[in-house]
């Protein structure tokens, strides 16, 4: 049988970012996968084929719309969908296939099929059972098993996801033609980026939140112009409704929802999204077998190090606590890795960032005003509009604002929130500040390059001592 030092279940961003990692580190490693391709959600059927497709569509939009100002004119402009899908798949196949040669470059055994975790019989070793598509099965020793299994679409009762007329955040990617009236069930971060591809290319597109407000978790006032702003580029927004089911009739498909006064209501569209969040994945992994413990949201349990209950397997990612975003996987899976060879891993959650790629970009990182609110620490709030600056305008991208939030006593970073353009560019300088303990101070004296949109973060960090000098 072969034996392993490590071997990784999962190879999405957080599993095949931590067994090259261990690979780096000397550890004999394999990474099991049940799809064709690795890469996971995100590569798949995440993170890169929807923004390959937001991309296309605003593109789309920006010719027919922004161009004139420019003094450029187009004469007509048309949709390919077939090519608009052909250039995501070949983005898509380009990212799975590097990860193949980042695992054959790092001498990590590739093993296809359907993960499980058995007792071992050697001391010191688990055993991980992998049932390929045919029915036939390969057994494997490891010292240590990471689980790296992510997360699937979460459904609400009273629903059934075809894939065609009522379709998940994958289905949504592959639609062959723009639905006329797209109904979005969550207005979280997968409704308003899909809701934006298919808006842009045509579609009515109707959204119902159970909350009253859309992005759930983000900073409040960063939410309500991410509302308005989304509201002007045309997107409906039904708010307080708790969608109870969907009906398919033919080509159209009847959403029931309740509102606060406990009215039902229906809306019908030809295509319904469901984005209402994901749930841990960990069927089949023969986890009650050998005695790992979930929590009661279905999460595998682990302590500081990424240990769950049983010592030897470890977990990461989307499958436990915490956000369910891929570079937080990924440093989970670089920690675990030094952890495996010997060294220490940490990971600083106040200062993962989070972006919502919509036109304008959302991003944030550490604390949002409400937390700080709520946990009664005292802060400042530097606030800088995109309008004023050189760069924003020469864009054409005046919409938006950078929120920077800093202690009152110490001025240290506690977070900071942006809505505008290249948001999700513009947070990487404060998440490294915030990770370097950099005070709002340290920001606002550290030169930024003229004509940049990067002088908007430094002119709200100026703003937390009302410096800001175009203000
Ligand atoms: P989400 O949690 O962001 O939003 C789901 C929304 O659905 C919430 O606003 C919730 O109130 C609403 N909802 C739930 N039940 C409802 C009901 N019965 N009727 C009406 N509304 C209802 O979830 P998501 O958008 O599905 O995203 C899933 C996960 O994937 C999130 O953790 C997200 O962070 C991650 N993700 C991240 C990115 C990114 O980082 N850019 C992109 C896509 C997904």
């Amino acid at each position: 049988m072969q034996r392993y030092d490590v071997v990784v279940i999962g190879s999405g961003p957080g599993g095949y970012v931590c067994a090259i990692r261990c690979a780096q580190l000397g550890l004999k490693t394999a990474c099991v996968e049940k799809d064709k391709t690795l890469g996971g959600t995100c590569l798949n059927v995440g993170c890169i084929p929807s923004k390959a497709l937001l991309e296309s569509s605003e593109r789309y939009e920006a010719t027919r719309h922004s161009l004139a100002e420019h003094g450029i004119s187009v004469a007509a402009v048309s949709i390919d969908l077939g090519k608009m899908h052909e250039r995501r798949k070949k983005i898509v196949a380009q990212l799975t296939g590097g990860v193949d040669m980042l695992f054959k470059k790092n001498k990590i055994t590739r093993l296809s099929g359907l993960g499980r975790i058995a007792k071992g019989t050697t001391a010191g070793y688990h055993q991980v059972v992998v049932t390929r598509d045919d029915g036939s099965e390969e057994t494997v020793e490891a010292a240590s098993v990471v689980i790296a299994t992510g997360s699937v679409p979460s459904n609400l009762r009273g629903l059934t996801i075809d894939n065609d007329r009522i379709v998940d955040s994958t289905g949504a990617l592959e639609l062959a033609e723009v639905p006329k009236h797209l109904v979005l069930i969550g207005a979280g971060v997968i409704g308003l980026e899909l809701g934006s591809v298919w808006s842009r290319l045509g579609a009515k597109v109707t959204v119902l939140e159970y909350l009253d407000r859309i992005l759930p978790g983000v900073d409040g006032e960063v939410a309500t112009e991410a509302h308005k702003i989304l509201a002007k580029q045309g997107l409906e927004f039904i708010l307080g409704a708790r969608v109870e089911g969907a009906e398919v009739k033919g080509e159209d498909v009847v959403v029931k929802w309740r509102s606060k006064d406990d009215q039902t209501h229906e809306v019908t569209g030809d295509r319904v999204l469901v984005c209402v969040g994901r749930r841990p994945f960990s069927d089949g992994l023969g986890l009650d077998a050998v005695g790992v413990a979930l929590d009661n949201r279905g999460r595998v349990q682990i302590d500081g190090e990424y240990q769950t209950n049983v010592a030897g397997i470890f977990a990461i990612g989307d499958v436990t606590r915490g956000a369910m975003l891929a570079h937080k996987a990924e440093d989970e899976g670089m920690a675990v890795a030094e952890i495996l060879a010997g060294g220490h891993g940490h990971v600083n959650y106040d200062a993962i960032p989070s972006i919502v790629y919509t036109h304008p970009e959302v991003a944030g990182v550490g604390k949002t005003e409400e937390e700080l609110v709520q946990a009664g620490v005292p802060f400042v709030k530097g606030r800088f509009k995109y309008a004023p600056n050189g760069r924003a305008l020469a864009l054409g991208e005046p919409d938006g604002f950078v929120k920077m939030l800093a202690h009152k006593d110490t001025d240290r970073i506690l977070g900071c929130h942006i809505i505008g353009a290249h948001a999700g560019d513009l947070i990487a300088e404060v998440s490294v500040a915030i990770e370097f303990g950099a005070s709002s101070e340290d920001l606002a004296r550290s030169c930024h390059a003229h004509p940049t949109l990067s002088e908007i973060v430094r002119e709200a960090a100026l703003d937390c001592a009302r410096r800001a000098i175009h203000k």
